[in-house]
């Protein structure tokens, strides 16, 4: 090796040294705080951080950060572990502590709405959740919201907020792949970017954004493509939002879809949702699962259909039998990118076709759809719509 070389790597060996050092300490440091944190709070209990609530008198934008869990917030003993960790762990005030850069881009403050990881998100959290946020956005003193969130099923309740925020006030739901105890944790400089993207003008109006690996993404289009890669969040076919880049928030697209303040779907009385489920296509299928799913109170049944969303002749036969006691079927497909085409003899089976949905999101509207109508040509008006 040159002495050049040697010159040029020595500084590069140094600068990872210290900074992995220094993020191991600070989140073991952090993961100690917090385990007594979890021992104190309920997981469902809400948290204030911020007891004073006034309105900040810098120029700052003041930001709200709602926690509910995920591995942004996972926490495990061992720093290479990407897998094993308790997802959910650790409370808001350790995640802020972590990343005091952001009080330099935003008055920040946080409250633990639950902590889980997002697999046990359900519709109660997501009501919670979407009613907490509307009556903060509400006020004048706070102006973007950030929920953090477990990946897995950020998208669901991402396109639900979407679908029942009745503000243009930005809100950006963040996740992470590596958990906060993990050397290279990415939920550090994804919380930072989305307290950025929250805080930013140019964000408003734009929906629910998702905000992973500097990208953002529009809660209609992003998904979730890869078990693992912190580069897992995409929009396959439609593309992203737009990107964080050296602390400037670029935006290139819009969605066109119905969202936030053009929403029909109000939350607001609610107590409960619909029961809707999904079920799966494969082959040798029987029509059981379907009298299962109606025997078990659905009142929607989202289908992850084959192909462009079609149904065995054993499915069709359990679907149009659920049809004929009103419950709408939903034909989504399990290929995960595309559209779903109507076809002209869904409405006479009570199906309806969803459009570019995917079936965990399709089951989010038509959850929303049954709250306001059960008929078929109306609820299949919102799968175009939104
Ligand atoms: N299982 C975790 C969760 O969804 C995964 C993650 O957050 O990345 O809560």
């Amino acid at each position: 090796m040159t002495n050049m070389k040697k010159m040029t790597m020595i500084p590069l060996l140094a600068s990872f040294i210290l900074g992995s050092t220094l993020w191991s300490g600070g989140f073991t440091a952090n993961a100690a705080a917090a385990a007594t944190t979890s021992t104190t709070v309920p997981p469902s209990a809400t948290t204030i951080t911020d007891k004073s609530e006034k309105p900040q008198t810098n120029n700052l934008p003041n930001i709200k950060i709602l926690a509910t869990g995920g591995t942004i917030a996972g926490s495990s003993a061992v720093n290479t572990d990407t897998t094993d960790y308790k997802a959910g762990a650790l409370g808001i005030e350790t995640l802020i502590n972590a990343v005091p850069e952001m009080k330099s881009i935003a008055n920040v403050s946080g409250e633990q709405v639950v902590n889980v990881g997002s697999p046990d998100i359900n519709n109660d959290i997501l009501l919670k959740l979407a009613k907490r946020t509307n009556e903060l956005l509400a006020r004048d003193d706070v102006d973007g919201i950030v929920i953090t969130h477990g990946t897995d099923t950020l998208e669901e309740t991402a396109y639900f907020l979407n679908l029942v925020v009745n503000s243009d006030k930005p809100v950006v739901v963040v996740g992470s792949m590596r958990p906060a105890t993990a050397i290279s944790a990415d939920g550090p400089f994804n919380l930072y970017n989305a307290v950025k993207v929250a805080g930013a003008s140019a964000s408003k109006g734009q929906g629910v954004l998702v905000l992973l690996n500097d990208r953002i993404g529009a809660a209609r289009y992003i998904t979730k493509t890869n078990t693992t890669a912190v580069d897992t969040f995409k929009s396959v076919e439609q593309g992203y939002l737009g990107a964080v880049v050296g602390d400037q928030v670029y935006y290139y697209n819009k969605s066109t879809h119905k969202h936030t303040t053009a929403s029909m779907f109000d939350i607001s009385i609610l107590t409960q949702l619909p029961q809707v489920d999904i079920l799966y296509e494969y082959q040798n299928n029987g029509r059981y699962l379907y009298d299962a799913a109606v025997a078990a109170g659905a009142k929607g049944i989202v289908v992850a259909g084959s192909g462009n969303g079609s149904l065995s002749k054993t499915s069709t036969e359990g679907a149009e039998a659920a049809g004929k006691k009103g419950v709408i079927i939903a034909r989504s497909s399990r290929v995960g990118s595309g559209i779903v085409s109507p076809s002209t003899k869904d409405a006479a089976s009570n199906f309806v076709s969803t459009d570019s949905l995917n079936p965990q999101k399709a089951r989010i509207l038509l959850m929303l759809a049954l709250t306001q109508t059960h008929d078929v040509k109306e609820i299949q008006s919102f799968f175009n719509e939104y």
